[in-house]
């Protein structure tokens, strides 16, 4: 049984993300995707938020799985008896940060491996941050995000706030 972890803030989740969730599906028994608890970095979402989202995105989808992590990704992926760590690769400009991560991830576990995925063309200029900016600005992220998501969105950003 092979399984794997896809980390990230998913700050909120995004249909690029559930773009590689399914292709990593197609690739290994169990995918759990994994969220940061990073109290470093503020969020719009809390983790609790982000992954009720999660949940609500996956329906339907079988032996995908949702939990949180504090520390390093390859200290959790080794807890929970993952093979592996699958990142999003959308452009070259995602390159150089995750094959800096990639490698300093393989220097402290070596059996963990990570695995690119690239989404649908038409989610690689699909980031978290450009939906949030949408939302707050009242922009349509339907075609960005699940529809829960978008309603999570507006709560945060009433139409009052609109500018
Ligand atoms: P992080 O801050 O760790 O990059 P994100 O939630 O932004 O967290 O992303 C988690 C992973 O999902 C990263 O590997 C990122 O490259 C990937 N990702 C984000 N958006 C997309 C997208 N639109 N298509 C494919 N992969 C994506």
């Amino acid at each position: 049984m092979k399984k794997v972890i896809y980390p990230g803030m998913f700050d909120p989740v995004t249909y690029g993300h559930i773009d590689i969730v399914k292709r990593a599906r197609e690739l290994f028994d169990e995918v759990v995707i994994t969220v940061a608890k990073n109290p470093a970095k503020t969020c719009l979402f809390s983790i609790e938020e982000r992954i009720e989202m999660i949940k609500e995105s996956i329906t339907g989808l079988d032996r995908v799985y949702v939990d949180a992590y504090n520390g390093l990704v390859v200290d959790h992926a080794k807890a929970i008896g993952a093979v592996g760590i699958i990142r999003g690769l959308r452009a070259i400009s995602d390159f150089d940060y995750e094959f800096q991560m990639a490698l300093m991830n393989r220097k402290l576990a070596e059996n963990i491996t990570t695995i690119f995925l690239m989404p649908h063309e038409k989610y690689t200029y699909l980031n978290s941050t450009i939906v949030r900016n949408l939302a707050e600005f009242g922009g349509d992220v339907k075609c960005f995000v699940p529809e829960f998501v978008a309603k999570k969105l507006k709560e945060k950003f009433p139409d009052e706030h609109k500018k």
